[in-house]
């Protein structure tokens, strides 16, 4: 095997390998598909629970100032009056007054349409807000009208007063959500990168005013840490600062965790020092009062809150992205042939283990099934015993299955022992059935 420069594939390959493996289709693909909507297939769907999982085990049930919490969709409409969106969740729109094209104009690059390439011919932005719009109840009348969340962030800051009491939490102290987001993006694209359903991972963290900057820095470190630990590269990642005039209504400072993805650096992950803004609009359009009681300076206040807010869809396809590799091997009849790997971190890995007997056969078969029932109850498996051993182990590489394990003849016949193929260094190891779910826990959980 010679190692390769890291070369960056390209989206196209991703979109392909997607649907070919089952990560991701196009949403109603057998009527058309639906604009930039996409549904997860059966390893998509374990890849986007394993990062969520991470998430949360990192964020919630590994720090001591952190609850969980799942707020509905589906909000009160003067929720996103008070925090601003019905009137500025707004993006500039133009048309192409030659070929009706809509761009966001912030987007732009000189005059020209890059759909039909007519120059000079944009209308005059207007604004358009990214909000969806339905109606609750049998009534479509605007007394009705409620709108999908376009995140999930305003969620946790109604249920503020709720968690305090519930939980007797002081600060500082943090609340976690994941969850669908809905923005109806003028421009959606790169894949999964900008889409008009998504998933959120948003942290509210409530800290008492004077201590937000120095608690904006160990957010803006720990998260930019999470992503390096599940193995991303960090020559691809990078901290960026908005500049003043970029700055959301509600952002007193904002740093964005950035990957530097084929089609140049994009946002992962937002972290806002959000100030006072949410809880003091709350309180303003609820009548009720959201003040923390500080019990050691016997005062009450709003507390100010940092906010990481990433994204499950971006952070998958960057994981899938960054562990996708391609290497030249040698055949054991010397031809070279490509070897593709995804190297994902066993956290995110979709299927951890593979089972693999060496034949389809009278005598191997009823041991690899026991060898999996032992290996499923912990882990997400595939048994697999069609063609040639080779080509399952390829299969398997090529998305990113870190260990497999074959039972061959010896094992029935003579010691009882499997073998586990590792997926990088596709090295072989022996080891006994009695010792197999010991070690692979020491390889998939360390
Ligand atoms: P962008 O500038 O790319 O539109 P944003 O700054 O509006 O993003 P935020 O409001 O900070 O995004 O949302 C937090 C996170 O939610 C983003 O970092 C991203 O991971 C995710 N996200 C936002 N919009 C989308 C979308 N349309 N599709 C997929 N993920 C999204």
């Amino acid at each position: 095997m010679t190692d390769q420069p890291a070369k960056r594939v390209d989206l196209e390959t991703i979109v392909s390998l997607s649907k070919r493996r089952g990560f991701v289709f196009q949403s109603s693909e057998i009527y058309g598909g639906t604009g930039s909507v996409w549904d997860y297939g059966p390893l998509g769907v374990e890849l986007k629970r394993n990062v969520k999982d991470a998430w949360w085990r990192s964020n919630v049930w590994q720090r001591d100032d952190m609850v969980g919490l799942d707020a509905a969709i589906l909000m009160h409409p003067q929720v996103w009056v008070a925090s601003g969106h019905a009137e500025g969740f707004t993006d500039p729109l133009v048309e192409c007054r030659n070929c009706n094209s809509r761009f966001r104009a912030d987007h732009l690059e000189g005059d020209e349409c890059s759909t039909c390439g007519a120059k000079g011919s944009f209308t005059e932005p207007r604004t358009f807000n990214l909000m969806f719009k339905t109606f609750m109840g049998p009534v479509e009348e605007s007394a009705n009208q409620v709108w999908l969340r376009p995140e999930t962030a305003q969620g946790i800051f109604v249920n503020f007063e709720n968690v305090v009491t519930a939980t007797r939490r002081k600060l500082p102290f943090g609340i976690a959500q994941v969850g669908k987001a809905f923005r109806n993006e003028i421009t959606p694209g790169n894949f999964v990168f900008r889409t008009r359903e998504f998933e959120q991972m948003e942290i509210e963290y409530f800290v008492k005013p004077g201590t937000d900057e120095e608690h904006h820095e160990q957010w803006l470190n720990a998260r930019l840490q999470w992503y390096k630990d599940l193995g991303m590269n960090p020559d691809r990642l990078r901290l960026r600062r908005h500049d003043p005039d970029e700055l959301a209504h509600y952002a007193k400072d904002t740093w964005d965790i950035e990957y530097e993805f084929p089609w140049g650096w994009g946002e992962l992950e937002g972290i806002a020092n959000r100030a006072d803004f949410d809880l003091k609009q709350h309180q303003e359009h609820s009548g009720r009062d959201l003040t923390y009681y500080d019990q050691e300076e016997d005062k009450h206040y709003l507390p100010y809150v940092i906010e990481p807010s990433g994204g499950v869809d971006r952070a998958s396809l960057a994981f899938l992205m960054d562990a996708y590799t391609e290497e030249t091997v040698t055949t054991a009849s010397g031809a070279e042939e490509t070897r593709v790997v995804i190297k994902f971190h066993p956290t995110l890995a979709p299927i951890k283990v593979a089972i693999l007997p060496l034949s389809r056969n009278a005598k191997l078969t009823p041991k690899a099934k026991e060898v999996h029932e032992l290996v499923r109850r912990r882990w997400a498996t595939q048994y697999d015993d069609t063609q040639s051993i080779g080509r399952r182990y390829r299969r398997q590489d090529e998305i990113g299955t870190p260990l497999c394990v074959t039972v061959d003849f010896e094992t029935v016949e003579q010691d009882n022992a499997v073998t586990i193929r590792d997926r990088d260094s596709m090295t072989q190891v022996r080891v006994p059935i009695s010792e197999l779910v010991a070690t692979l826990a020491e390889r998939l959980e360390a």
